[in-house]
């Protein structure tokens, strides 16, 4: 049998191995060393910011994010349903609120229409406060979630956090790199938009440091409280005084050289990732009533992080084909259970679910590594077809 073909795996080369090697032969391997403030620096100045504040994960960077937000006991956030379960446990249970979960449009992102609903209809506005009608709770934060790389619509999404007095909270996890090149967002990067944003370096992620995130605020204050928290609260070094409960969330050293490495190839895997994509809706969009799903490219330039093959007109059901093509040696997956239906949330407020409900139902994410060959794109397409 031919090779197998993964879903999405990091793309290392000699740089990287060299970089990381530096840092191992100095002895700099855990949160000390410079490197992790020169990563900082570079990916603040890929995106336009002040400042980046490097940790140990995605995940641990949403809790910041939340904490720094001052997001807390009983307050509530409006997220998506549709989405990796820590683009949400983070903001809510982790902090003590609790999440209203909305459904997606065709991007896959939070829906505007629904989000402004919920709002409007369930929720009353008091000194600049809005209150869920149901639960007396106070809606605190929105949180926007940039799936697969597509841009969440933040030209609308920024109006109803204004016009609410919601807090804009931006998952940008999985889209470093997707950027407005038209409207009045024109040049900010997915991340920079909102009051503070979350990326991941996770290896599956379009760059990765093994594990790894980063924080980014238009609050110089919020980053500043993100960083204290990361490293323990630490409020005097010699002393060990803490003023407040911090967490050991801090990137180390070594994982700063592969960022760097990997950041000076980010703008070539994204390039090779419109190859793919194109390749895959060139060989399977509108062939035997498949579909390549599209990102949003009106005025954005998305970093198309995962592909979606759409399987509702095609007569091909979800779990078979995943199980056709992993007996074929290439692997692929069905977009996330919802999460609304997960752990302990079913008790949630949930609205608008049309279209989530349907997108979980018919889509499977095909292979989108950034060292993918046109070669093996072209055998997932075949494979496709064969089914
Ligand atoms: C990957 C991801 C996260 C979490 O990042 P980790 O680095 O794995 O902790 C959060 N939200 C979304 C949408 C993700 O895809």
């Amino acid at each position: 049998m031919s090779e197998f073909i993964p879903l999405s795996v990091p793309n290392f080369g000699p740089r990287e191995a060299e970089l990381a090697g530096e840092a191992i032969t100095s002895g700099w391997v855990s949160t000390s060393g410079g490197k992790v403030t020169e990563f900082e620096e570079a990916l603040a100045r890929y995106l336009g910011m002040d400042r980046a504040v490097a940790c140990n994960g995605g995940s641990s960077a949403l809790h910041l994010a939340a904490m720094a937000a001052g997001i807390t006991r009983g307050d509530e956030v409006i997220v998506p349903t549709l989405t990796f379960i820590a683009a949400v446990n983070p903001l809510t249970r982790y902090v003590g609120a609790e999440p209203i979960f909305i459904g997606c449009d065709d991007s896959l992102c939070i829906d505007p229409d629904a989000v402004e609903a919920f709002c409007r209809d369930h929720c009353e506005l008091r000194d600049g406060k809005l209150y869920n009608k149901a639960t007396g709770a106070h809606v605190k934060a929105l949180e926007a979630v940039h799936v697969f790389g597509n841009m969440a619509d933040m030209v609308r999404l920024t109006e109803i956090a204004r016009r609410y007095g919601l807090i804009l909270i931006e998952d940008a996890t999985e889209a470093l790199g997707t950027h407005y090149t038209d409207g009045p967002f024109a040049g900010k990067f997915a991340g920079t938009i909102g009051d503070i944003g979350c990326y991941s370096f996770n290896g599956n992620k379009i760059i990765t440091t093994g594990a790894g995130g980063a924080v980014v605020s238009n609050h110089p204050d919020w980053a500043e409280h993100a960083k204290h928290l990361s490293t323990q609260a630490k409020a005097d070094l010699l002393q060990f005084l803490h003023d407040e409960v911090g967490y050991n969330y801090r990137m180390t050293n070594v994982q700063a050289c592969l960022g760097l490495a990997q950041l000076e190839r980010l703008e070539g895997f994204i390039a090779h990732k419109k190859e793919l994509y194109d390749h895959y809706v060139e060989k399977l969009d509108g062939v035997k009533g498949l579909r390549i799903l599209p990102f949003r490219t009106e005025g954005i330039r998305p970093n198309r992080w995962f592909f979606s093959l759409y399987l509702k007109d095609s007569g091909l059901d979800r779990d078979t084909v995943i199980e056709k093509l992993q007996a074929q040696g290439i692997q692929t997956r069905p977009v996330w259970a919802l999460i609304h239906e997960q752990a302990d949330y079913p008790r949630n407020e949930a609205y608008g679910l049309d279209k989530a409900l349907n997108y979980r139902r018919y889509i499977v994410n095909l292979p989108c590594s950034t060292n993918l060959s046109l070669a093996d794109c072209e055998r997932v397409c075949q494979a496709v077809l064969s089914l």
